[in-house]
């Protein structure tokens, strides 16, 4: 069996702390746990651990802190363990340098798939620079070929519009991990977005939707995480290469 990554665990709630660290180290994972940030902060720099699942919510020290102390020296994933109302925590944490969140109460499959990602694409960014983009994307009948610009959906080519092929692009290339509304509005639009290209993001995504999704209602490959972004569906070209 290969050793699997050394995963640092920050939460001040016993029971979440250890349900995390059982489910982890089931999995191979090598498990620091702490209970205060402190701690947490001490073990990062001992530990050399290759991701850090972080609650914000901590007895002595701010989590969106101890995020922008690591990001002041080291890239390590980061996965916030947030609430579910605190949509306005999330996008700061996001906005400070956090890889993605995952909402409490969660299941071993939802923190694994998560943790999964942000190891990968932790690897990718370490691989190359800059980071190599993914030649293709493949999920469920959706394929994305980067290199030829073709999105076919159960081999028929979809047309999209230059706007739209970016904004599903850049969700592509990140698949798996959420995207602020920020971070894409600055990403297609350039540094100079305002107010206005809120809207017409919603716009364009929901003429995505029209025409990637069988009930854009119900949405399949890209999902809306209310009040902070976009995520979409992990690549599975990704995992039969793996
Ligand atoms: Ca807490």
């Amino acid at each position: 069996m290969t050793i699997k990554s050394t995963i640092i665990v920050i939460e001040d709630e016993k029971t979440i702390g250890e349900f995390i660290e059982t489910t982890l180290k089931a999995h191979d994972y090598k498990v620091f746990t702490a209970a205060s940030g402190q701690e947490g902060l001490s073990l990062i720099t001992s530990g050399l651990p290759d991701l850090i699942l972080l609650d914000l919510g901590l007895p002595d020290i701010d989590g969106i802190e101890i995020i922008k102390q690591v990001r002041s020296w080291s890239m390590l994933p980061i996965i916030v363990i947030s609430a579910r109302t605190q949509e306005q925590e999330k996008v700061l944490a996001l906005d400070s340098g956090a890889d993605d969140y995952i909402t409490k109460p969660f299941g071993t499959p939802e923190l694994l798939a998560r943790i999964r990602t942000a190891l990968r694409h932790f690897h990718r960014l370490g691989q190359s620079a800059p980071a190599s983009p993914e030649p293709l994307y493949f999920s469920d009948g959706l394929k994305i070929d980067f290199t030829r610009r073709l999105v076919t959906l159960n081999d028929s080519e979809i047309h999209l519009t230059q706007i739209e092929y970016k904004l599903v692009s850049l969700l592509a290339q990140n698949s798996g991990r959420v995207l602020t509304y920020d971070y894409i509005i600055h990403h297609i639009w350039g540094p100079y977005a305002d107010n206005n290209n809120n809207q017409i993001l919603r716009v364009n995504m929901a003429h995505i939707r029209r025409k990637l999704e069988a009930n854009p209602g119900e949405p399949h490959y890209i999902f809306t995480e209310i009040g902070v972004g976009y995520r979409m569906k992990e690549n599975q070209q990704q995992e039969a290469l793996n």
